[in-house]
């Protein structure tokens, strides 16, 4: 159970980073989130992109309530 607070999303500081939004539906999220083809040949950056990747997934569920 992760106990840290969700903060609200801000977009002007998302952007700030060079984000952009990317909405999906939850049933494309849970797949997401567990999607990993990762093997012992992965390179780090694309293993840091994976596990970022599925990170956000999982957070945006959490956020939105939609988790479980
Ligand atoms: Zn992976």
């Amino acid at each position: 159970m992760d106990e840290r607070r969700v903060m609200p999303t801000d977009p002007d500081a998302e952007a700030a980073q060079g984000r952009v939004a990317l909405w999906l539906d939850p049933e494309d999220l849970r797949w997401l989130r567990h999607r990993c083809a990762c093997d012992d040949d992965t390179p780090d950056e694309e293993r840091d992109r994976c596990a970022r990747v599925r990170f956000r997934a999982s957070a945006a569920l959490h956020k939105a309530g939609l988790e479980g």
